[in-house]
């Protein structure tokens, strides 16, 4: 590998804030607009157009685990009902989710954060940190206007990546214990022109339908068990159909591959849908801004969450929500007929304690979303983003009750108090 020397720069300085969050996603929009609210000078930072993250950019449309969950993901809820954006899941058997409107999304987030007084840089990339001993003093973005600096007391990771950590200097796991491997990518995309019979949120029979169905017209999807769900939206329902093996969320040359093989693979599928009976008038709308990666860096925090805290439904002083999703690891590779495993760990209702939201190695670092501290197996559980929501809440209030530049561990008994004062259950 051949390296060159960057010249050194000065760099301007654009604002200071109590908190600053970093990633827009589910779980970094919900602790800025809960810091907002909290008083804190907050500033978000978000390398898209747009926030919401896997929400909105990645085109979900499907919210997961949101059992004994009000707080802010029912305030969330209650918005989007009134915007005309929310829709049960349609399925008696799977209460605990809801689909959205993707579009309505982003205009609310917007406002959410507008509302509470939150800075927002769009289409900002944090690329390194300001640090001094054990804690950060400010991190430094790309954007249209060049490289900036933004300093701040406390700071929070929401890049569901890490990718603040890991500038940070953070220790991180990544991937399966033994082999590495991640789980795959997915690219979602909004198509229209499903026949009438089609139901409105697949069980396990209707996806593989869907999977023989596009194998008689030539395409075997990659992921085994594609799915389509309706959305609150006239005539269009949501596709995911693919899997990318084993991309890593620190190789771009990983990333672009797997984003234009998925755009293709989508692109074909949904032509070959075409070609069945009554499927005549099925068109691709749109695919997802950015491929979908279900896991990146697991940064290590003061408490790991394991398989072991799964099985036996471990419960914490600290706690900050329960979490009932199964472990959903999607096959790590091809498998003909096979989508996911729950590799034989049966999850009994389980807490995330707050101090897997604290880094281990920068005391003024949270954590939230994807990338707490958790191992492989119980990532694969707490993922979804209903935990991203009360995760990004606790965080808040943990920054709220911070003395000075640190986030104090024992402090998470009084965050778990203050998540069960806002409606979840701890
Ligand atoms: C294909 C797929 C399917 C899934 N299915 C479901 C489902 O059906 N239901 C469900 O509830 N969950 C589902 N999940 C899980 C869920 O979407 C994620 O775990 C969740 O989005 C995590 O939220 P987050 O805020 O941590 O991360 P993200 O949603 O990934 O958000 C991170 C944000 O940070 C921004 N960012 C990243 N790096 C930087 C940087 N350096 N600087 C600035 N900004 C940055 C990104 O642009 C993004 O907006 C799925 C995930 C995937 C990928």
């Amino acid at each position: 590998m051949t390296y060159i020397r960057e010249a050194e720069r000065h760099v301007p300085v654009k604002g200071t804030y109590d908190l600053i969050v970093c990633g827009g996603g589910p779980a970094g929009v919900t602790a800025a607009i809960t810091a907002g609210r909290l008083g804190l000078r907050t500033l978000l930072i978000e390398g898209q157009g747009c926030l919401g993250g896997t929400w909105t950019a990645g085109l979900l449309c499907i919210v997961l685990d949101t059992a004994g969950k009000a707080g802010f993901m029912e305030e969330l809820q209650d918005r989007l009902k009134a915007m005309g954006g929310w829709m049960h899941s349609h399925n008696p058997h799977r209460r605990y989710r809801f689909v959205y409107d993707p579009e309505i999304m982003k205009v609310l987030l917007d406002e959410l954060c507008m509302e509470a007084g939150v800075d927002v840089r769009l289409h900002s990339r944090v690329v390194s940190v300001v640090r001094e001993g054990d804690a950060i003093k400010g991190v430094i973005t790309e954007s249209f206007g060049g490289r900036e600096a933004f300093l701040g007391r406390l700071f929070v990771d929401g890049t569901g990546n890490g990718d603040l950590a890991a500038c940070a200097g953070c220790g991180f796991d990544h991937g399966h214990p033994q082999t590495g491997q991640v789980q795959p990518a997915s690219m979602a995309a909004i198509i229209a022109g499903v026949p009438d019979d089609v139901p409105f949120m697949p069980y396990s029979a209707d996806k593989d339908a869907l999977r023989v169905l596009l194998q008689e017209y030539g395409v075997d999807p990659t992921y085994q068990k594609p799915f389509l769900f309706k959305l609150p939206i006239a005539d269009m329902w949501c596709l995911m159909m693919n899997h990318e093996y084993n991309v890593k969320c620190d190789s771009t040359e990983d990333v672009s591959l797997a984003t234009m093989r998925s755009r293709g693979e989508v692109f074909r599928a949904v032509q070959a849908l075409r070609k069945a009976q009554g499927w005549e008038n099925v068109h691709l709308l749109t695919t997802s801004s950015h491929l979908g990666l279900r896991e990146g860096r697991r940064v290590h925090g003061r408490y790991t969450v394991t398989a072991d805290d799964l099985a036996n439904g471990r419960k914490f002083p600290d706690g900050v929500c329960t979490v009932r999703f199964p472990v959903d690891i999607h096959t790590l590779e091809l498998q003909a007929g096979v989508a996911a495993t729950d590799e034989g760990i049966a999850v009994k209702p389980y807490h995330i304690p707050y101090r897997s939201l604290l880094a281990r190695d920068v005391r003024n670092l949270g954590l939230t979303g994807r990338c707490v501290s958790g191992d492989f197996f119980a990532h694969a559980s707490y993922r979804v983003t209903a935990n991203s929501v009360a995760m990004g809440e606790a965080i808040a209030s943990g920054a709220s009750l911070a003395q000075g530049d640190a986030f104090a561990e024992d402090a998470g008994a009084a965050v778990g108090q203050e998540m069960a004062k806002r409606g979840y259950e701890v």
